[in-house]
């Protein structure tokens, strides 16, 4: 029958990696080139439909600066899913959300589905993160993978999708 269920989901990564750019993408298909930087935490919702069911997600958008790290765990407790973003031209985001993934690994709700986002794909010129390498972390950490272009929509409803997918069902 048909199935109905609320998902919090949080995005976390490195300040500039693109998280706010692809939640504007997925929520309500823009993309602008100055986006602002998220002060704390920034709250929307979209529903997605997967075969009989349609998942309502409760995103949770984060700041990603350290200042505002001792807040995260509000946004990650209690969250069925996060997705991880880096910045495929940026190594020091990559390495920024390893360590996330420690951190949700250690503290987090242990069934939470995690996404690990390797975002600004269209910017293949100034690759500094090889896809290979950020497949085969997530493999080996649970996480499913894809890169995504809030700028171009490539991957964007994809990522939101495969997630409500993996979701446990109620
Ligand atoms: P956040 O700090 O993680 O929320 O990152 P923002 O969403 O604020 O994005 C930081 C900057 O990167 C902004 O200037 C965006 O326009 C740009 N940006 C975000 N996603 C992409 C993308 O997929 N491709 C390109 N080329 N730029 C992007
Ligand atoms: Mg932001």
């Amino acid at each position: 029958g048909n199935k109905n269920m609320n998902a919090k989901l949080v995005l976390l990564g490195d300040v500039g990696a693109g998280k706010s750019s692809l939640v504007l993408r997925f929520v309500k298909g823009q993309f602008v080139e100055f986006q602002e930087s998220t002060i704390g935490a920034a709250f929307f919702s979209q529903t997605v439909a997967v075969n009989d069911a349609t998942v309502k997600f409760e995103i949770w958008d984060t700041a990603g600066q350290e200042r505002y790290h001792s807040l995260a765990p509000m946004y990650y407790r209690g969250a069925a899913a996060a997705i991880i973003v880096y910045d495929i031209t940026n190594q020091a985001s990559f390495d920024r959300a390893k360590k996330w993934v420690l951190e949700l690994q250690a503290q987090g709700n242990p069934n939470m589905v995690m996404a690990l986002a390797g975002n600004k794909a269209d910017l293949l010129d100034a690759r500094k993160v090889a896809a290979e390498e950020a497949q085969t972390y997530a493999q080996e950490n649970g996480l499913f993978f894809m890169e995504t272009s809030a700028k171009t929509a490539s991957n964007v409803n994809d990522v939101f999708y495969e997630i409500a997918k993996r979701l446990p069902r109620l």
